[in-house]
């Protein structure tokens, strides 16, 4: 007779918790920088049409730099923006002394390369961390600015003390601003790393040998409960809406009782990519205006 599976107590990341301890340092650093008479570091959010999940996502950042004492400045083009226009208000922003951090909101519209644009913006004031040359010093391992929702990801497992020397972490989804980039950071922390994409042989058999799971795909609820390793730790970084329900990559109910940690899809990742971009800007800002420590 098989023994009965052992169940395991899964223990659900408290992201937001952790985003708004986060926040706390980053507001008490910039007090200090306002106390010692300076300005405050600020954060340009371009927005390019009328998605209205954009539109929402860049209030929540601005939002998140309102309730740290950082500043914001919103630049909206209409859709039928021109990439030359586009590319003449980054060109501004870049030489503009009092912005420390740009982001332009991706999806772009049809018209305009994500790519060319990510390349325009000064790699000193990358707060997403998208530009070419800081994807090339991720690689190096030099990067002072790194994709947001990847740093967010490394932040839960190191303040869950997270073991990765050594550990077998199975990355799905290889886009340039998650998949690429976090197998990046594991594989610089001594971890065995498996970057699937849509195009991997058993993707259920190669998900089994992961110590760390990291879903990035917005496909839901594809990996399934009987996909994870017992006590593995699972990141779930999908966020999809189903039937007006948010849901994330990962079977979470199958998920209860199998791994040790997870992640869940609202309050999980998504608050501490934000804070990421938080943390970013005052990086940008202080190695701008060398303030701080
Ligand atoms: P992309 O669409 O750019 O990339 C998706 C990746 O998933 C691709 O590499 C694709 O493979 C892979 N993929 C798709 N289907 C499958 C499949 N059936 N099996 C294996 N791999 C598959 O997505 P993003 O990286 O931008 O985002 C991924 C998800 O994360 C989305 O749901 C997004 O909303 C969410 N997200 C959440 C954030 C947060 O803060 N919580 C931040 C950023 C993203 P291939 O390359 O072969 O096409």
């Amino acid at each position: 007779m098989t023994p009965p599976k052992e169940r395991i107590e899964t223990v659900v990341v408290d992201g937001l918790g952790l985003a708004q301890s986060i926040r706390k340092e980053l507001r008490e650093a910039i007090e200090h920088e306002k106390l010692a008479g300076r300005r405050p570091p600020c954060l340009a959010v371009v927005l390019v049409g009328d998605d209205s999940a954009s539109a929402v996502y860049i209030k929540g950042k601005r939002r998140a730099c309102a309730r740290i004492g950082m500043d914001s400045a919103e630049h909206r083009l209409p859709e039928s923006t021109p990439q030359a226009t586009l590319l003449s208000l980054i060109d501004k922003l870049n030489r503009d002394d009092g912005v420390d951090g740009i982001l332009v909101q991706l999806p772009l519209p049809g018209a305009i390369s994500p790519w060319v644009i990510a390349e325009a913006i000064d790699p000193d004031k990358d707060a997403d961390g998208v530009h070419p040359l800081n994807a090339g010093r991720l690689l190096a391992g030099t990067a002072d600015l790194v994709a947001c929702t990847p740093l967010g990801i490394l932040e839960v497992l190191d303040r869950y003390d997270v073991e990765l020397e050594g550990a077998e972490a199975v990355v799905i989804g290889r886009s340039d601003i998650v998949g690429k980039p976090v197998s990046i950071l594991l594989q610089q922390r001594n971890a065995t790393v498996t970057l699937c994409h849509s195009r991997t042989r058993d993707l259920a058999g190669v998900c089994r040998r992961a110590d760390v799971l990291i879903a990035a795909t917005g496909r839901p609820r594809m990996v399934r409960g009987d996909w994870i390793k017992p006590g593995a730790i699972v990141i779930d970084v999908g966020v999809s809406e189903v039937d007006g329900e948010l849901v994330g990559d990962v079977a979470f109910d199958e998920a209860q009782g199998v791994a040790r940690l997870i992640t869940p899809s609202r309050r999980g990742i998504g608050p501490m990519t934000i804070t990421m971009l938080l943390r970013n800007t005052l990086h940008a800002y202080r190695a701008q205006t060398k303030a701080g420590g």
